[in-house]
């Protein structure tokens, strides 16, 4: 036990000594402009190369695959590390999600294919789950494939689809058959987005920000050789991989972060710091470890190879929420210069800022102040993406009460 705590604060070390020597200052400026829980693109992809080339672009694959290998608690650490010293994240799509679907079902030559690819940012994906008629309620995907020989020909649309505008893959749910059970008769399909019938209209959010998309397909010939899995048993696959979406990530150490930082930009600001305000900050400070210590008791159970159950959901509540929370005390700390954005009144009808949006001048206060409102409002998301809160609940309704 003691010889492994020696080798963590080892490995901890040698995480702040590589993020010291590897983080510029321009990657930090973008972890400090982050609007949403994802930093702008470039930025994203570089550091993204700086990781890959120390073999840390993807800390949960086995180092057979190209990932670090790292255990549970080595990830924790690696993670909490990294925002405490405000680098970018690296988009959860491909590496977090897509990668571990495809190590786990994928044949060798898709795994020899499309794994080195997602390491290196050559490919960067994004996920076709959600439809109009279909979002808590999955299984009533529509988006239907037609298999002619070695080819699914696919039509229909998905929706929400974050980064689809930058994105060259798509890892997607189709309907190739229709069967009793709705979850019976579905795919999951590994899309080039360069093919011919697919076209990407922007969802522009509250924030003026285009980072979700809808995706229309029209007769887009995808070969059989994309399947992942078994052809009709996709949601074996989607099932493995919400695993990851909803269990595999921590809230409290990106909160504690964001609070030291936002109480070290109060104290050089020129607004009043109300006893109301700290009183705030203090009750969410004990928020944020209340959470931190359901999650190491999370981590705790995953590296002991125990079932997490419903306890993924209770912290994708309580993560969400509080995330929500410390964006309106960011705003309210903010103060009058952290005004609404609203990028229809300074360009009526005129091009939509792109992400990560922020002009230069846009804000007289520091870049926290004009970042402020913008995080509100995309962080409104954070209940709804997945899987709602509501759902959750539901989640821990069944399990936990049997209602
Ligand atoms: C910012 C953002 C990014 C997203 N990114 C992606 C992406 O990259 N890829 C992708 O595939 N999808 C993405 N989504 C879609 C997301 O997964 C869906 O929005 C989500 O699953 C909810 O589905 P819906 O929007 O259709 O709402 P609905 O399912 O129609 O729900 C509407 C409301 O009803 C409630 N509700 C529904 N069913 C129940 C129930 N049984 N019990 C209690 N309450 C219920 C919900 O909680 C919600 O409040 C994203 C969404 C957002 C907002």
């Amino acid at each position: 036990m003691i010889a492994e705590a020696n080798e963590l604060d080892a490995f901890k070390a040698e995480v702040r000594k590589f993020l010291s020597e590897n983080l510029t200052a321009e990657l930090r400026k973008a972890g400090s402009r982050m609007t949403s829980v994802y930093a702008d693109h470039a930025a994203q992809m570089e550091w993204q190369a700086i990781l890959h080339r120390r073999g840390w672009a993807a800390p949960a694959w086995p180092t057979e695959y190209g990932g670090a290998g790292w255990s549970p608690m080595q990830r924790h650490i690696f993670e909490s590390e990294r925002v405490k010293a405000g680098a970018p994240p690296v988009s959860p799509m491909g590496i977090k999600m897509a990668g571990p679907a495809i190590i786990g079902f994928g044949t060798d030559d898709q795994k020899k294919h499309f794994l080195p690819r997602m390491l290196n940012g050559e490919h960067f994906w994004c996920q076709g789950y959600s439809e109009p008629q279909a979002g808590s309620d999955l299984a009533a995907l529509q988006m239907k494939a037609e298999r002619h020989g070695d080819e699914l020909i696919c039509s229909g649309s998905k929706i929400w689809t974050t980064h689809a505008n930058v994105a060259n893959w798509m890892f997607c749910l189709v309907r190739t058959s229709k069967a009793e059970r709705r979850q019976q008769g579905i795919t999951f399909l590994l899309i080039d987005m360069s093919t011919p019938g697919i076209v990407v209209q922007p969802i522009v959010m509250a924030s003026g920000e285009w980072i979700q998309n809808q995706v229309f397909f029209e007769n887009v010939r995808v070969p059989v050789s994309n399947v992942l899995g078994d052809l009709d048993d996709g949601w074996t696959v989607a099932k493995y991989l919400l695993e990851f979406e909803r269990g595999g990530s921590a809230y409290a150490p990106a909160l504690r972060a964001g609070l030291d930082t936002l109480r070290s930009n109060l104290d050089g600001s020129r607004f009043e710091k109300t006893p109301e305000l700290l009183g705030r900050l203090a009750v969410f400070a004990v928020q944020v470890e209340v959470l931190d210590a359901l999650e190491m008791e999370i981590l705790s159970a995953v590296s002991q190879g125990r079932p997490i159950g419903s306890d993924a959901s209770m912290m994708k509540i309580l993560g969400t929420e509080l995330e929500q929370r410390f964006t309106e005390l960011q705003l309210e700390a903010a103060g009058p210069i952290s005004r609404a954005w609203q990028p229809g009144t300074t360009a009526p009808g005129g091009p939509i800022l792109s992400y990560p949006g922020i002009p230069e001048d846009y804000c007289t206060g520091d870049v926290w102040q004009a970042v402020a409102p913008l995080r509100y409002l995309n962080e409104r998301a954070g209940s709804i993406y997945a899987g709602t809160n509501e759902i959750q609940r539901n989640i821990i309704a069944k399990s936990e009460l049997r209602l």
